[in-house]
């Protein structure tokens, strides 16, 4: 061998060994498969094969819709999407380096917490229930959109603090609902009456109106809500009523209905729906807004039947005034009449309060004709 062969053998050697490398890099880009990275925040979650994206985003979707589940059906969504930004990004990797659908949706449906929830316990008092837990007033409304203060029970769950996932679902919708309007009560007086007496003139009948809401909501729960528009389809009729002036009972007084002094009056007889889940409730009493402590008067004369703690209603009290009629005072924070005792208007039944399912200090009155409740607007 000369000295020229030898010299070019130990170049073509040391290019052949400066190729390997090459060509395996050569084999790797070659071997390289199109993919999507899954970005949130800018963080890469996972990396996908491409002919799998449509799954993914069809996964993404079904994750989405898991917060739709309760919202009513005619109601219009007009957007979903995620609070994060989320993004799928082009890119080609080793196979090695893909993830499996079955990652991808563990990520996607990764929380941060679970739903806590409470059992209500016999005696347990809302108003109570939400300070212990640092709820907002109203909050618990939100969270337990199918609760109705007045017909909750010992061993019912509540929904004391929502799930929080890792992606954040935003949902915005618009619905329309029908509510009533209230109607007043014009009183006429009536020297030749005493002032236990009273009598109907004329019924009132509540008015209706259609209500739009705007609202948003966040992994499936009330984010905020927002009257877009009211429309009055019906007038209400007021209530005519004629009362005795004879011997006066002085109540004094912001607002009079005739069983307390009142602020106003926070929720109507009649059904209810809800803005959202569109489900309809019915509330059988007035809700009285008033201040804690306000002496609660009892309508006309009659017997009380029932004084004491009473399921959702809390401590309350009810009252037969004999011909079919009897009348419930409810969440009263003081009784201050017994079993089997007579009344007479003006009477005291006790104070108002919150107890029960209550959020907050009102009374609950109830008006029950014949064994069916009927509005209390007419008797007020
Ligand atoms: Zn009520």
């Amino acid at each position: 061998m000369t000295k020229k062969t030898a010299l070019t053998l130990i170049i073509s050697l040391i290019i052949a060994l400066a190729l390997i490398p090459g060509v395996f890099m050569l084999a790797k880009v070659l071997r390289k498969v199109e993919a999507y990275d899954f970005i949130v925040n800018n963080e890469l979650w996972f990396t996908i094969a491409a002919e799998e994206k449509t799954t993914c985003e069809q996964m993404l979707a079904e994750y989405q819709q898991q917060y739709l589940a309760d919202v009513d059906q005619d109601a219009q969504i007009k957007n979903v999407y995620f609070l994060q930004k989320v993004e799928f990004r082009e890119t080609e990797v080793q196979p090695e380096e893909l993830d499996p659908l079955t990652y991808a949706q563990e990520r996607i449906y990764a929380i941060n917490e679970e739903t806590q929830r409470i059992e209500v316990q016999d005696g347990d008092n809302l108003w109570d229930l939400t300070k212990t837990h640092h709820l907002e007033l109203g909050e618990l409304e939100i969270l337990n959109p199918d609760l109705d203060p007045d017909k909750i029970y010992p061993g019912d769950s509540l929904v004391i603090k929502p799930v929080d996932p890792v992606l954040d679902v935003i949902v915005e919708l618009e619905n329309t609902v029908a509510e009533s309007i209230g109607f007043r009560v014009e009183y006429r007086k009536d020297n030749t009456m005493y002032t236990s007496q009273r009598k109907i003139i004329k019924e009132g009948i509540e008015g209706e109106k259609e209500v739009v809401y705007d609202i948003t909501m966040l992994n499936g729960y009330q984010h905020s809500l927002n009257v877009k528009s009211e429309t009055v389809t019906r007038q209400p009729v007021n209530a005519q009523v004629r009362i005795g002036t004879k011997t006066t009972v002085s109540r004094g007084g912001s607002a009079n209905y005739g069983v307390v002094n009142g602020k106003r009056i926070s929720s109507l007889f009649g059904n209810r729906i809800h803005p959202i889940t569109g489900r309809k409730t019915y509330h059988e009493g007035l809700d009285i807004a008033a201040n804690h402590g306000n002496s609660v008067y009892v309508y006309t004369s009659g017997t009380v039947v029932q004084a004491g703690w009473n399921g959702g209603y809390g401590l309350s009290v009810l009252v037969d005034h004999g011909g079919g009629l009897k009348t419930r005072y409810a969440h009263l924070s003081k009784i201050s009449v017994k079993v089997g005792q007579k009344v007479k208007t003006g009477n005291k039944v006790g104070a108002i309060g919150s107890t029960g399912n209550s959020t907050g200090p009102h009374l609950h009155f109830e008006v029950i004709r014949n064994g069916q409740p009927v509005n209390p607007l007419n008797y007020i």
